[in-house]
């Protein structure tokens, strides 16, 4: 019988529910178990890919081409494993299908409700994911807070899931915030009294608590939190701030979080086993090589939206030892700039990532950027978006189309070198469309990337509709920027690493390789690009 850990949350979102979920799911799994993670999002987009990243954070793409929560990543990153687009179950998408038989007239006769019909929608959607991958426990966190209207149908599923699962099938962890007062410094238990209150209104009963917290949590406050909350007081647990996100599994793991669970699983305990994380931990915690990374993008001001490019970057950090200190940089204050004014903005960077993104707004800002960071050789790596202005620049500075561009930016461009995928010539709907997912790519033997991969056929994701035009390949690797990574699909040749021969390291990548890194598994080609920086910095001082 597989096993259910339901997470919801309470107080305020955005207080660490889905690294508490995914932290818990490593520390079972650390037990020797199959173990998968599921993300409830309820809010009425079928998925993420049509929501700006200002509103939820990054869209993460998976390898069978799902656009989901920034939450996925998360998941994949603790449980090192790659995830399915089922993994990240919508309103959007549970109404769709409820309508869709409708329509089909699969309910005839009947008035068609949230309960049942809603609720065994969104119970057949978790119970597929669970028997698809043969799980033995399946942990699903619940977006949003308890009380808000959206979530209902979802918190009344899984209270049916615990009947009809069995009690010890099923586990209920409530994820609280417990703020401190700044004037006395005293742990205030009222908001998590309050959520749990709304919870068991509903009909659960949760069997764990953990709390946010800045500090850990005093014993009185544990003992208040228990005694309202109807739990055992080894059941209410800190999660209190930390250095870095991967010690959170650590911290729950020293309050007995995968026993206390186990126990009332019913499933073996074995103790985890942590070794390879805590060795990752010291190392990151250890890097001390010192550099500076300009970001140059336009969702600087919250910074979950390149929430998996920062935390690639922290893979490759606790692999080379070196330290990145990230500098943002909004590319659309960089538009009305000339090159010496940007120059005083990221002349003393030992490097910079030009970020992906979407339209018009700030795209000359970084192809500004590009031009400095190019004519200067300060390492660059350019993701997706990011990779079509180093094209658009050397094209418009170095090979000299003065109105070379994007159909994306200019749909008028007389020198479209950046151009629509031919898959995406008639597209009507938006949502889903692009081109998502995993592809494999062939890398050139012998150039940067071929080094950093170390072997001929990679594998990295993808989310674009817009593709350099192989029209003007040859003018490109005749001026040194030459095609060092390739794809083969429905589009044909699809441009996926380009590389400037003549600079230490100007690549770009159609690809998005932040998506695969793992904390255990880093991203190769983000490891060279450290890499590449610490010796360049160290020769130079
Ligand atoms: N807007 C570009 C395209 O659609 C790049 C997308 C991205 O950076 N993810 O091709």
């Amino acid at each position: 019988m597989p096993k259910y850990i339901f997470v919801t949350g309470g107080v305020l979102s955005g207080v660490g529910k889905g690294v508490t979920t995914a932290s818990i799911a490593m520390l079972l799994q650390s037990m020797g178990y199959n173990v998968t993670a599921i993300k409830i999002d309820p809010y009425i987009n079928v998925d993420a890919g049509t929501m700006n990243p200002y509103a939820h954070g990054e869209v993460f793409v998976t390898d069978d081409g799902g656009e989901t929560d920034l939450d996925i990543g998360h998941y994949e990153r603790f449980l090192g494993k790659n995830l399915s687009k089922k993994n990240n179950i919508t309103t959007g998408q549970v109404f769709l299908s409820v309508i869709t038989k409708e329509r089909k007239g699969e309910y005839l006769g009947q008035t068609v409700q949230i309960i049942p019909h809603v609720t065994n929608e969104i119970k057949s959607l978790i119970r597929e994911v669970v028997k698809e991958d043969n799980v033995d426990i399946a942990l699903i966190e619940i977006g949003g807070t308890v009380g808000d209207i959206e979530s209902l149908p979802f918190l009344e599923a899984v209270r049916q899931m615990r009947l009809e699962e069995g009690i010890s099938n099923t586990f209920f962890v409530h994820v609280a915030l417990t703020p401190t007062l700044k004037a006395t410094g005293e742990q205030k238990t009222k908001p998590v009294q309050h959520s749990v209150q709304e919870l068991r209104r509903i009909g659960i009963q949760p069997d764990m608590i953990v709390v946010r917290c800045e500090k850990p949590l005093v014993d009185e406050a544990r003992r208040k939190i228990a005694l309202y909350s109807n739990v055992p007081i080894e059941y209410v647990i800190s999660n209190h701030d930390v250095e870095i996100i991967y010690e959170v599994p650590l911290i729950l793991h020293e309050q007995g979080v995968p026993k206390l669970i186990a126990q009332k699983l019913e499933l073996d305990y074995r103790e985890p086993d942590l070794s390879k994380w805590i060795d990752f931990v010291n190392r990151l915690k250890k890097a001390k090589i010192d550099i500076t990374i300009a970001m140059i993008g336009k969702y600087t001001k919250l910074r979950d939206s390149y929430l998996s490019i920062i935390e690639a970057l922290k893979h490759a950090s606790a692999t080379t030892g070196v330290k990145p200190h990230l500098r943002w940089i909004e590319s659309s204050e960089l538009e009305d700039l000339d090159i010496k004014e940007i120059g005083k903005q990221i002349a003393d960077v030992d490097a910079a990532i030009i970020l992906p993104g979407f339209g018009k707004r700030g795209a000359e800002g970084k192809i500004k950027a590009i031009k400095y960071l190019r004519e200067n050789d300060i390492p660059t790596f350019g993701i997706c978006f990011g990779f079509q202005l180093m094209v658009i620049e050397f094209a418009r500075n170095v090979i000299g189309l003065k109105d070379a561009n994007s159909v994306e930016l200019d749909p008028s461009t007389h020198q479209p070198v950046v151009d629509l995928l031919p898959s995406q010539r008639n597209i009507g709907f938006l949502g889903g469309t692009m081109r998502l997912g995993a592809r494999a790519i062939k890398l050139l033997k012998g150039s940067y990337v071929y080094k950093a991969y170390g072997k001929d056929i990679i594998i990295e994701r993808h989310r674009h509709r817009y593709t350099v035009n192989m029209k003007y390949i040859d003018l490109f690797e005749s001026c040194g920027f030459r095609i060092s990574g390739i794809s083969e699909d429905k589009d044909g040749d699809v441009v996926e690493f380009m590389e400037l021969v003549s600079n230490k390291f100007f690549i770009g990548t159609q690809a998005h390789p932040e998506f695969r890194s793992k904390p255990l598994d880093p991203s190769p080609i983000f490891v060279f690009f450290l890499e590449t920086v610490m010796n360049y910095k160290g020769r130079q001082s």
